[in-house]
C-alpha cells in the first residue's frame, strides 16, 4: 500500500510572543502626593478608563513625578 505524502512541520500561522509593561494606578502609593506639575497623584489617571495612566487632567503633564 502506497503511503500518502503529508506535509508536516508547517503551521497555519507564524507566531510571535509580544509582551509589554502596563502602567497602572497604585492605590498604595498615596493620593496626596503632589507632582512637579502641582497636582495630586491620582489626577494623573483616568477613573473612567480603569485608571489608565493618561496623564494629568489639569495640565499636559504626562508622567507623575513627585515634587522635590
Ligand atoms: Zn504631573
Ligand atoms: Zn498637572
Amino acid at each position: 500500500m502506497k503511503k500518502k505524502l503529508k506535509v508536516i512541520g508547517e503551521r497555519l500561522y507564524l507566531t510571535k510572543r509580544v509582551s509589554w509593561t502596563e502602567r497602572k494606578y497604585n492605590p498604595n502609593y498615596g493620593d496626596d502626593r503632589i507632582c512637579k506639575c502641582g497636582h495630586p497623584y491620582y489626577r494623573h489617571f483616568d477613573t473612567y478608563e480603569n485608571m489608565a495612566p493618561v496623564g494629568c487632567k489639569y495640565c499636559s503633564c504626562g508622567k507623575f513625578k513627585e515634587q522635590a
